[in-house]
């Protein structure tokens, strides 16, 4: 697996999510103030799904943003592609599919378990 691919896919893939954000607002501001007032929001809004669908879409792009950054900085410092729980490599298709991923797939199912 090449390091400097993996580079090109988050920067790509960050460059979309910071061009699809309105400008100027920045992401993580964003996904902590929806956090506190979602559970208002979609009390307010049933009936309307669609803009409870709208403040998930942005909760997960920032999220992304913010796995990618940490990608990037995994990469600077030699530590990109190693299971931030258990130390263990991750499996390049999983990089693949996922670049920012922070843990191995193993890690993972238990999270969500
Ligand atoms: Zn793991």
């Amino acid at each position: 697996m090449d390091e400097s691919t993996f580079k090109e896919s988050l920067l790509r893939k960050r460059g979309e999510l910071l061009a699809a954000g309105s400008g100027g607002v920045k992401p993580l501001t964003a996904t902590m103030d929806t956090n506190t007032r979602q559970g208002d929001l979609a009390d307010q809004a049933s009936g309307n799904n669609e803009v409870h669908i709208q403040l998930k879409l942005k909760q997960t792009d920032a999220k992304i943003l913010q796995a990618i950054e940490e990608a990037l900085y995994r990469m600077e410092q030699g530590t990109y592609g190693i299971c931030r729980d258990c130390g263990e490599p991750i499996a390049p298709a999983r990089l693949n599919a996922i670049p920012w991923t922070r843990v191995c797939i193993t890690c993972k199912e238990k999270q969500s378990s």
